[in-house]
């Protein structure tokens, strides 16, 4: 077992109002899974997986990373958010090289930099700054930042969802093959996705949360064949199904 998330509630207080956001998910996240979180808007999806990578800590419960609580800074684990969170004053190579600085400097950090470069086909774009990239291009930089660290698990917060669909799609495509690629980072991947068709295309399983408070409903194992094939019926129907268990 790679992480375990142990009785998770989460209760925000606010002016004096408390508002319950997740209520006791439990679950284990082997090796290889790709796991997708979807729900209503509001459900607590973020929230639950900013906890997953120890940015946020759990009211009660706990997650453990291979036996261990989770920590903020743990190398093994990293995110990509939905906005890319780029530095717009450094390069793509620089913003990279960021995140490996308490590990690897100068040319050891220059080459894990361009290796993820051309992972994410970023190659020649090494010197340039996030405002002359799309917005495809930014958020592989978010890519190419997060597996930089070589980490075991991946969590992704609505990646593509500021993505053109075109370029969403390519994404997804290249993303699976790194994940199915065992000599390259990740193993395991969290996905938090409001696009019910996005996360039966990528997941191996998918949890869906009731409305806040966010209660597991289901935790489906999605048996269709790689690569999946939009058109198929058998891909409709667990389209249907999901949908037909999100309240
Ligand atoms: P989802 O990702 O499913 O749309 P979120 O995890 O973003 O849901 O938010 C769940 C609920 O928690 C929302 O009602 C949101 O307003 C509330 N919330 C999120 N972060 C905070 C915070 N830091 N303080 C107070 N309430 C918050």
């Amino acid at each position: 077992m790679l992480a375990e998330i142990k009785n998770v509630s989460k209760t925000y207080e606010s002016d004096g109002n408390k508002i319950q956001v997740l209520d006791s998910i439990n679950f284990a996240v082997e090796d290889n899974d790709f796991i997708c979180i979807v729900g209503p808007s509001g459900c607590g999806k973020s929230t639950l997986l900013r906890i997953i990578v120890g940015l946020e800590k759990p009211t009660s419960g706990e997650v453990f990373f291979k036996g261990e609580v989770i920590a903020p800074d743990n190398p093994k684990v990293a995110m990509v958010f939905q906005n890319f969170a780029l530095f717009p004053w450094l390069t793509v190579k620089e913003n990279i090289e960021l995140v490996l600085e308490s590990k690897k400097q100068g040319e050891e950090a220059e080459k894990v930099a361009c290796k993820y470069i051309k992972a994410v086909g970023l190659d020649n774009f090494e010197r340039v700054y996030p405002r002359e990239l799309s917005g495809g291009m930014k958020q592989r930089v978010g890519f190419a930042r997060a597996l930089a660290v070589e980490p075991v698990l991946l969590c992704m917060d609505e990646p593509f969802s500021s993505l053109d669909a075109l370029t969403s799609q390519n994404l997804k495509d290249e993303l699976l093959m790194l994940w199915a690629d065992t000599s390259m980072p990740p193993d395991a991947v969290i996905m938090v996705t409001h696009n019910v068709e996005e996360a039966v295309y990528m997941a191996n399983r998918i949890i869906i949360l009731s409305p806040r408070p966010g209660k597991i409903v289901a935790d489906l194992k999605i048996e269709l064949e790689r690569p999946r094939n939009r058109k198929d019926p058998e891909f409709y129907r667990w389209v249907d199904k999901v949908y037909s268990l999100i309240v």
